[in-house]
């Protein structure tokens, strides 16, 4: 079900062309934003997640709405300061940023080399600064309210074993969320994360197309099964809506319960016999 919660919103959402990105730009359109569709580079079709979008505005009947897609690639501050300039100037404003780029890859921590580390967190965090400073700037300028919105993962929390710059870059989102949230809480920004489980996305391909190997993976999820990326768009139009307008600082975990220590579903540690 989709409301017309999030009409008259202004909404940037970076690495939008593809999965859960893609899945919050067509949902906030469904409930009425215009939507700034940032993506890296024309690898991943921003054209077609750009007609998703808009023909889920005009299906919901916001025939007026005019969503943009701007190249950019989040780790080079240059490029983000353009993209929310040139957002800005079409639109007028900018109301809502969504942090959504993200990248990961597998090396055994001894073997991982410091430009490995330093390229995801290029990304996953220093990218997520850049676009949430430039977002600050222009709410303080304009006297405006704001919401800053960043993808975060269970990995906030959980562990990683062979994906550390992955595990630290969402770690350090989550304190990221929590530090601008407080810093800004007396001037109308609000600042929150949403932390996805295993959800079916490109970024898994993985183990999302091998059924031996999606099994494997969704037997450690509580809820036995992964999610989808609209599961995740769903929980972030809430957090960009109203309806969250005292929340702030928080991560809110959509995971199928995966962050409740699953091993403890049988009573295995307190049998007497
Ligand atoms: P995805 O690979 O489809 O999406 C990542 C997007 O980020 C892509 O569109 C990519 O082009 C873009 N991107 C990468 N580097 C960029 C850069 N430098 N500048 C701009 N855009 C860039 O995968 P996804 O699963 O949809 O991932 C989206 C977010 O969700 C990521 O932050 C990821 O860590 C997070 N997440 C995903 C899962 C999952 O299971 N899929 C779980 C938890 C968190």
């Amino acid at each position: 079900m989709t409301t017309s919660r999030l009409s008259r919103r202004r909404a940037l959402v970076t690495g939008a062309a593809t999965g859960i990105g893609r899945a919050i730009a067509v949902r906030f359109a469904e409930e009425g934003a215009e939507v700034c569709l940032n993506h890296r580079d024309r690898s991943d079709d921003p054209d077609a997640a750009l007609a998703e979008v808009e023909a889920a505005s005009r299906k919901a009947g916001f025939t007026a709405a005019r969503h943009l897609a701007i190249a950019a690639d989040v780790a080079e501050r240059f490029q983000v300061e353009a993209m929310v300039a040139e957002a800005v100037a079409a639109w007028g404003g900018l109301d809502i940023l969504v942090n959504n780029a993200g990248i990961q890859s597998f090396a055994p921590s001894e073997d991982l080399a410091e430009a490995e580390l330093r390229r995801i967190l290029d990304v996953n965090l220093i990218g997520a600064w850049h676009c949430a400073q430039a977002a600050i700037r222009h709410f303080l300028a304009a006297g405006k309210p704001g919401v800053i919105l960043s993808n975060s993962s269970v990995h906030q929390i959980v562990p990683k074993p062979g994906y550390l710059p992955y595990s630290l870059s969402k770690a350090g989102l989550g304190n990221m969320t929590r530090t601008l949230a407080l810093e800004y809480a007396g001037r109308g920004i609000r600042v929150n994360a949403v932390a996805p489980g295993a959800i079916d996305t490109p970024l898994n391909r993985g183990w999302t197309g091998d059924p031996e190997k999606r099994r494997a993976v969704e037997s450690h999820i509580p809820m036995g099964r992964a999610g989808a990326p609209e599961e995740i768009a769903a929980v972030f139009a809430f957090l960009a809506s109203d309806e969250a307008s005292y929340i702030t600082g928080q991560t809110i975990y959509a995971c199928g319960g995966l962050t409740l220590f699953g091993e403890f579903r049988s009573d295995w540690s307190s049998q007497s016999d």
